[in-house]
């Protein structure tokens, strides 16, 4: 078991310090291939997990780095965080289905269900949310060297589109050319 599983009696009494890092092989579920596995991610920081009346707080720092495919190029682009954190976790209310998927689109708010509880997942998804929309590997990425964005030769759908052309014949009877 991480670190990062907490039991509600190690709370009950003070707030509970403790530093994490994250394995990215326990998260590949959630990861997907939104974060590249070579180079390796290295993601941790420090945490303060605290029992507030009905609902625990979790404040800390996530830092490191970790990699993602540039947009414009597709080589690889690395990214470092370093950003507070914040997460309110709330005993899971007793809705209906649809209700409670309404609810969990608040991201700060995360519902939990009985003990212990892991907060890995959890701290994958702010990983997740701190990758750019567009991310790029330097601010000078020139992107695939292509000569049209979206046309390239051969491609099917270009040539479908045009190829009727070959076929016309100009009044004085000479063919049209590409
Ligand atoms: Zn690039």
């Amino acid at each position: 078991m991480s670190e990062l599983v907490i039991y509600l009696k190690q709370i009950l009494e003070a707030p509970l310090e403790l530093s994490f890092e994250l394995i990215p092989a326990r998260a590949a579920d959630r990861l997907g291939d939104l974060i590249l596995e070579d180079p390796p991610a290295r993601i941790g920081g420090e945490l303060r997990v605290e029992k507030i009346q009905g609902s625990i707080l979790v404040e800390g720092r996530l830092q490191g780095y970790y990699h993602v495919s540039c947009s414009r190029c597709l080589e690889k682009a690395k990214i470092e965080v370093d950003s507070p954190l914040r997460l309110v976790l709330l005993p899971t209310p007793r809705f209906t289905h649809g209700e409670i998927e309404l609810a969990q689109d608040d991201l700060d708010t995360i519902y939990y269900d009985g003990d212990p509880i892991d907060l890995e997942p959890h701290l994958w998804d702010q990983v997740i949310l701190s990758i750019p929309q567009q991310p790029i590997c330097s601010l000078d990425c020139k992107g695939i060297p292509v000569s049209l964005p979206g046309v390239t030769q051969g491609d099917s759908a270009c040539e479908s589109g045009f190829a009727v052309l070959k076929t016309l014949s100009l009044p004085d009877g000479s063919e049209t050319r590409r």
